[in-house]
């Protein structure tokens, strides 16, 4: 017993190997998470493979422990001792929360546009500069308001009032983190995973300003796909729809202009 009469917490990462019905045991855990107070994440990771964190209380902990050694049926069953990392909930990591896309767009500025589906909507961030995968490059997003899921799901060439769009990348993301979504963006810190043409890994949604507009850094976290030194908008700059950048697309809808102008 610590010294405020509480048991003390303790965490564990559990690896189970060669599970028949991954999904069934995900779910056990869950359930068994749901009905301990047990906090944490477990993924299905495929070919049988189920990893989870699990921390609380210890007998929680153990209740969800024992649920996934029944799961491994007496195959591979790993237990390691792991930090308590401060988890609000438990969540079922790897799964798609939903579309990401970023835009590049031309208005009165120059900006990318990063869209975020949760709960019906696309929440909304104007990125200066785009995103990077350099974890050391912190991107300024400024929020915007929310978005109808089909913002940006196709593209305009810059018209005549110089304005345009294409869709610089896009596709599913997960949410992570330690707080529920979409508590954790009203907290002002949230923790995604992107599976995109272009981005790739986990990324960082930081408030740092309250201001009206709100002010946020986007930050690449620190995994395998981080690159280090890399400038990504500059590397990829066409468009994951129709391989055209946006120079393309405006030139195009110039001469497009002009041949109609000429008929
Ligand atoms: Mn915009």
């Amino acid at each position: 017993m610590a010294q405020n009469g509480k048991p003390r917490k303790r965490a564990v990462r559990v690896t189970v190997s060669g599970a028949g019905d991954a999904q069934a045991l995900v779910a056990a855990a869950v359930a068994s998470a749901a009905g301990t107070g047990a906090l944490g994440w477990v993924r299905d990771d495929g070919d049988g493979l189920v990893r989870a964190h699990v921390e609380g209380e210890p007998a929680a902990v153990d209740a969800v422990v024992a649920t996934l050694e029944t799961g491994a049926g007496g195959r591979g069953f790993e237990i390691d001792r792991a930090k308590v990392e401060g988890h609000e909930q438990f969540a079922i990591r790897g799964v798609s929360a939903g579309r990401f896309v970023i835009a590049e767009h031309q208005a009165s500025t120059h900006h990318y546009d990063l869209r975020l589906e949760v709960d019906g909507v696309m929440r909304s961030w104007a990125v200066p500069r785009g995103p990077s995968l350099d974890p050391a490059v912190k991107r300024l997003a400024v929020q915007v308001e929310d978005h109808s899921l089909d913002a940006n799901v196709s593209e305009r060439p810059p018209g005549p009032d110089g304005h345009g769009s294409i869709v610089w990348d896009q596709g599913p993301y997960e949410q992570g983190g330690r707080v529920r979504w979409p508590e954790a963006l009203d907290r002002g810190h949230a923790v995604f995973v992107l599976h995109g043409a272009k981005l790739e890994g986990g990324f960082a949604l930081q408030r740092t300003g309250r201001g009206a507009p709100p002010q946020w850094l986007l930050i690449k976290r620190r995994d395998d796909w981080a690159r280090p030194g890399s400038d990504i908008v500059a590397e990829r700059p066409e468009s994951v729809l129709s391989g055209r950048t946006l120079a393309d697309a405006d030139a195009e809808a110039e001469a497009e202009a002009e041949a109609e102008r000429d008929a």
